[in-house]
């Protein structure tokens, strides 16, 4: 892939605590327009390996660059983050909030305005943005965060954990942002979580980080088809003695519950499905539906962490 095609890639980062490798060797590569998981179990060096990224801690060897640029300053031209839950001064409305955030990002006078209006309506706080940010729910102080990420019009947005905490609709609402923001405003995004369900919603791809170090990185079509899909067998009225007569030294077949509804369950997807269905014919076992299993993140996520 040309080089150009890359947003963001680490190359061997490492970050130690003492001896204790937080961030080892980590090698991902998020391509301009991904939607980029970054998915690990508790302590796997996400938030380190971010912070890293962002130049907000050093690390110990490595290499980042992010559109192709790696000096710690440059590098960060085009990137708007939230790492961590977005502090904001509960006094302040959310829209002064923003202004202070705008003058640090050394924008004034009617071009400020013009941004601090523009992110507001993106992140649909236009209506709120008169009341003070204590006021906002956690959802909302989410959005006035991603709000002050987007000032400046960053290519690369870094959101570590954004729903963290949030009830369902403010989850809604946050993921649909991000949503939009990858597909309307063409921004590319990376976007932390370990929630399994909510980053295959979201995310076209990930990478996958355990101890430290990068276990699997893929389009997350790949990581799912990978292992193929193997299919449940709906079995009607099943009489269990004729069932397992006539599942009798098939391997990778099991039965998976055996109550008002019969299933077999077939685990290896290269199995002879045609003889399966033939065994269960002659057996006299009404066959109700063959359905692929699918494999969902969940299950890629354990395999590749157990
Ligand atoms: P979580 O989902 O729990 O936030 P994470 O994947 O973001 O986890 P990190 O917070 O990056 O993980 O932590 C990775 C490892 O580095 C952990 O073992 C943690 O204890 C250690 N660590 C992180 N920050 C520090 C620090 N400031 N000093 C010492 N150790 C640290």
């Amino acid at each position: 892939m040309e080089p150009s095609e890359i947003a963001l890639r680490t190359q061997g980062l490492t970050r130690r605590y003492g001896r204790r490798e937080a961030v080892a060797e980590l090698d991902v590569s998020v391509n301009v327009g991904d939607v980029y998981g970054f998915l690990g179990p508790n302590g796997a060096g996400k938030t380190t390996a971010l912070r890293c990224m962002l130049g907000l801690i050093r690390y110990d060897s490595g290499r980042v660059e992010i559109f192709g640029e790696t000096d710690p300053v440059k590098r960060l031209a085009k990137v708007g983050a939230i790492v961590e839950t977005p502090s904001f001064h509960a006094w302040m409305s959310g829209r002064d909030n923003l202004r202070q955030a705008a003058a640090y990002a050394s924008l004034s006078g009617a071009e400020a305005d013009a941004e601090i209006q523009r992110v507001l309506e993106r992140v649909g706080l236009t209506e709120r943005a008169k009341d003070p940010a204590g006021s906002y729910s956690l959802g909302m102080r989410q959005r006035l965060g991603i709000a002050r990420a987007l000032l400046g019009r960053p290519k690369l947005l870094v959101l570590d954990e954004p729903t963290n905490g949030l009830d369902p609709r403010g989850m809604h609402e946050v993921r649909e942002l991000v949503r939009s923001l990858a597909l309307n405003d063409r921004i590319t995004i990376v976007i932390s979580s370990h929630l399994l369900a909510e980053v295959q919603q979201i995310c076209n791809r990930v990478g996958i980080l355990q101890d430290g170090r990068l276990r699997a990185e893929g389009s997350v079509a790949s990581l799912l088809a990978a292992g193929g899909a193997a299919p449940i067998v709906d079995v009607g009225s099943p009489d269990r003695a004729a069932l397992e007569a006539a599942l009798r030294g098939m391997a990778g077949v099991e039965l998976a519950g055996m109550g008002a509804e019969g299933r077999i369950r077939v685990l290896h997807p290269g199995l002879d499905l045609p003889g399966l269905t033939a065994a269960l014919v002659r057996a006299n076992v009404p066959i109700d539906a063959i359905v692929p299993l699918r494999r969902d993140l969940e299950e890629v996520f354990l395999e590749v962490t157990r």
